[in-house]
């Protein structure tokens, strides 16, 4: 319950974040690859809880950005891959860049998402299956995701198959 309720509180921080932000972003230089260390340390008892293979495939990047958003962003959609990927599945992180542009990507071999569930996943509240999901979430992650990537003036891309799994892919 206390580690439910510390995230909602960051949801609920993270859109504060948003509206109050929304003339002006802090930016400063931040070693991205470092961040994702850091998510990926946080998580980690849950991947070996579900005994998911973990790849990193991640550059050695600095940036100029706002802290809070990327990390905001980088750290739902692990988080997504995490919570959706059944045990033993696997999750590759990638970090790299290309044309003076930062590609974050996170992929998993999880449930995957039909092409209308893919139209829908990042309204707020939107969650697939929720009578018969067993995994708790407020269908509020990837709505913030989005709106951090527009506030950032990157884009968000999903490829998903259904019964093969996701990547989203963030480009910065
Ligand atoms: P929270 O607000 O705690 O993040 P949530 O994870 O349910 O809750 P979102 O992150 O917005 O909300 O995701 C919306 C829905 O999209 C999820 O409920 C899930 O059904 C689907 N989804 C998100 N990521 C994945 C993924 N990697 N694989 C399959 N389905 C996903
Ligand atoms: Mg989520």
């Amino acid at each position: 319950i206390n580690k439910e309720s510390s995230r909602l509180m960051n949801l609920v921080q993270d859109t504060l974040l948003l509206t109050k932000q929304n003339h002006r972003i802090d930016k400063k230089k931040l070693n991205l690859t470092t961040l994702i260390q850091d998510i990926l340390n946080t998580s980690r008892p849950q991947i070996s809880e579900k005994n998911l293979h973990l790849e990193a495939q991640v550059d050695n990047i600095t940036f100029k950005t706002n802290q809070q958003m990327v990390h905001s962003i980088f750290e739902n959609l692990i988080e997504n891959a995490i919570k959706y990927t059944p045990n033993d599945g696997k999750i590759i992180v990638s970090l790299q860049t290309k044309d003076r542009k930062v590609i974050f990507s996170v992929t998993d071999n999880g449930p995957g998402l039909t092409e209308i569930q893919k139209e829908r996943i990042f309204d707020r509240f939107y969650r697939v299956d929720e009578s018969r999901s067993e995994v708790r979430g407020t269908g509020l992650g990837l709505s913030i995701v989005e709106k951090n990537v527009q506030e950032l003036q990157g884009h968000i891309d999903v490829v998903s198959i259904i019964g093969k799994g996701t990547t989203f892919t963030v480009t910065l």
